[in-house]
């Protein structure tokens, strides 16, 4: 083993020269973030500097070098629980340098980098440290709901499960829920100070979580569990490795009018849906491990041209089902709470950009609106939009479970009570049209529906009855 330092700078090596001319900023706070695999440090300061960040062996040690900082805050207060911390040390080397050696259990790689103000926060500097394998800390759970939802482990290395039908399987049908923003990015803010968005989305997933275990056939999945940050991309990616059946974003934002208010739940938009086909067909790695979930599609052994035509199926079959279970969804919210808009909206959001698996985004309601923010905060209200969430996704499955799962199994064995469905209109649609693809009589249709003739409205909601499915 080599004595001495095995330097990994990393981030910005600073200038002699740099340092004169930058006036001294304060470490005014450090806030510190455990995720399944890594820990976050953030240092709030008055203004910029130039950092630079290396290892130490022997014992395993973080050195952070600041340049035009001097420490305003004490670092005594960090909570270091279920981090490979042990200790975070400084020291005043000079006026203007500022030197915090981090102590650790066990090695780590770390990634450095600052920035700029936004709304909530200054001048920040970030110190990323992975865990490297195997010296990975048991995940954090906040204690506070520890003790109505069981642990969720957390296993980000463990390969995709296994997703082949099995003939007359029962497993679980999986639904990854993921908690909207987290640990730096607090998301929108409520009128009341201190009361963010980040809280309040990873309060109703828990609680959607523990809703949709209770039920038989049923797994939620948490893709954040804890109060730290995730990527966009990589929130997709948990729920893929989950072997998640549908993909469900909880969120609060904020509007520009603070009176806005009420639900709505989103789906991806065509146009985004078509721009990420190109995407992932473009990036030679996701080629590779398409498609495991819903569809079963291997692009592997496929040209090009059918690879598209597949993926574009893939994309098109998880749109629907999107729709499908969004409006499902909403239908249900709006019975406790009021809704935004009516029909499921579309929009390119990032984290429902899935060609394989259903997605779709849920807006608990406006944070930003004082009577919202409130509700919103109470377990009761929480519960209630779980509970919303929850009916819609399982009428959803009952309709429609994935071969292999345990519905299915029930639905086999003529175990679960046919359900009146809903129609909403599409535009170009007929009666006769609707009629034929519920398998169900024109006559039958209109009865239940008390329509006198067969004029219809986009947008109009037509109730389907259950000998469709009985049919089927
Ligand atoms: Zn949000």
């Amino acid at each position: 083993m080599r004595i001495g330092a095995l330097v990994t700078a990393v981030g910005v090596l600073w200038a002699a020269l740099a340092a004169e001319v930058l006036a001294a900023s304060d470490v005014r706070s450090v806030r510190l973030w455990r995720a399944p695999d890594n820990t976050r440090l953030v240092f709030d300061l008055s203004g910029p500097v130039q950092h630079s960040v290396f290892t130490l062996a022997a014992p395993n040690r973080i050195v952070i070098d600041v340049s035009g900082a001097k420490l305003a805050t004490n670092l005594g207060q960090l909570s270091l629980a279920n981090t490979p911390i042990t200790g975070v040390r400084s020291a005043q080397r000079s006026a203007e340098e500022l030197r915090v050696v981090i102590d650790l259990s066990a090695p780590v790689t770390p990634k450095s980098f600052a920035l700029a103000p936004n709304q909530q926060y200054g001048h920040r500097l970030v110190v990323d440290l992975f865990d490297q394998n195997g010296s990975a800390p048991a995940p954090t759970q906040a204690p506070s709901v520890a003790a109505t939802t069981p642990p969720v482990p957390v296993t980000p290395t463990q390969p995709p499960p296994k997703l082949t039908p099995v003939p007359n399987g029962k497993r679980d049908i999986v639904i990854a829920i993921d908690a909207g923003h987290g640990g730096e990015d607090p998301g929108a803010l409520a009128p009341v100070k201190g009361q963010y968005e980040k809280h309040v989305t990873l309060a109703i997933a828990k609680e959607l979580q523990r809703q949709i275990n209770a039920e038989k056939g049923f797994r939620g999945e948490l893709v954040r569990t804890g109060d730290y940050f995730i990527p966009l991309r990589k929130r997709t990616e948990i729920a893929r490795k989950k072997g998640a059946d549908l993909f469900v974003s909880i969120h609060a934002d904020a509007a520009p009018r603070a009176a806005a208010f009420g639900a709505s739940v989103y789906a991806l938009s065509e146009r985004g849906a078509t721009s990420e086909t190109a995407r992932w067909l473009a990036d030679a790695e996701n080629q590779s491990d398409l498609i495991g979930g819903a569809g079963n599609v291997s692009l592997d052994d496929k040209d090009k041209m059918l690879a598209g035509v597949l993926l574009d199926l893939s994309m098109t079959a998880s749109l629907s089902s999107s729709l499908n279970v969004g409006q499902k969804v909403l239908s249900n919210m709006g019975s406790i709470t009021s809704l935004h808009k009516r029909r499921v909206e579309q929009a390119g959001f990032m984290v429902l950009k899935s060609p394989d698996i259903p997605s779709i985004l849920v807006e608990t309601g406006f944070i930003s609106n004082p009577n919202e923010a409130r509700k919103l905060h109470t377990a009761s209200h929480q519960q209630a939009l779980a509970r919303s969430i929850q009916t819609g996704i399982r009428q959803f499955f009952r309709e429609n479970p994935p071969p292999g799962t345990y519905i299915a199994w029930l639905r086999d064995e003529g175990k679960i009570a046919p359900a009146p469905r809903e129609h909403v209109v599409a535009r170009g649609e007929s009666l006769a049209l609707i009629a034929q693809r519920y398998q169900i009589s024109l006559a039958l249709l209109r009865s239940t529906n008390n329509l006198n003739g067969d004029v219809i409205k986009v947008g109009q909601t037509l109730q389907i009855p259950a000998t469709a499915l009985a049919a089927q």
